[in-house]
């Protein structure tokens, strides 16, 4: 049985050097919603990819049919779906952020996010960041940290009413730093702090990193 939550999801500073973005909070978040199972699975832990069941859910899909589509229920299930509901295209989140940006449409008017599992949340989360802040993505592991570290401070802020503990988020803070060391490292520049484990861990920074 699923219920609906509105997660506070708040503008944020950027926190990474100029130009990595090109339209930084070209729209102000402000809330998600999300309809979310009883019981989060957390047995998954957070990869590299958006996972399976982790799906955008088009509020009226004709008024947004410049956005890649499928059906909803191909991808998200026990939510009540109508037979026509649609959904983004899972394939289309980079997509999307560019379309959303071009025709200035509020990412809320458009969505609502299904997500059963911890891992799926926090890439939802993370695609929100995107949807709200543009970039051209040339820079990707840049990218995704400040993205990985907005869902991450989104969780935090909402972790009570989500369901978290302590120790929950610090797997979460774990996993994405390692994901993050990982995707530098696969560009071969140097993350802009030394110790990616201490930044996800520690508050939202304050300011720009590397500095
Ligand atoms: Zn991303």
């Amino acid at each position: 049985m699923q219920s609906v939550v509105l997660l506070d999801t708040p503008p944020m500073a950027c926190v990474v050097e100029e130009g990595v973005f090109d339209a930084w909070s070209w729209c102000a978040s402000d809330s998600l919603e999300w309809h979310r199972p009883a019981k989060l699975a957390d047995e998954r832990g957070i990869e590299s990819a958006n996972p399976p069941g982790l799906v955008f859910v088009l509020r009226d899909a004709a008024a947004h049919a410049f956005l890649p589509r499928e059906l909803a229920r191909l991808h998200a299930f026990g939510y009540e779906l109508a037979e026509d509901d649609e959904a983004l295209a899972p394939w289309a989140i980079d997509d999307a952020t560019d379309l959303l940006y071009e025709r200035r449409a509020r990412p809320r008017d458009v969505f609502w996010l299904a997500a059963p599992a911890l891992d799926t949340l926090v890439w939802g989360l993370h695609d929100w960041a995107h949807f709200h802040n543009h970039g051209p993505f040339d820079r990707p592991a840049m990218t995704e940290l400040q993205c990985d570290l907005i869902a991450l401070a989104w969780l935090r802020r909402n972790a009570p009413l989500i369901g978290l503990d302590d120790a929950a988020l610090a797997r979460v803070a774990r996993e994405l730093a390692t994901l993050s060391r990982t995707r530098f490292a696969d560009e071969c520049i140097p993350p802009p702090v030394s110790d990616l484990d201490a930044l996800f861990s520690g508050p939202y920074p304050s300011d720009r990193l590397g500095r």
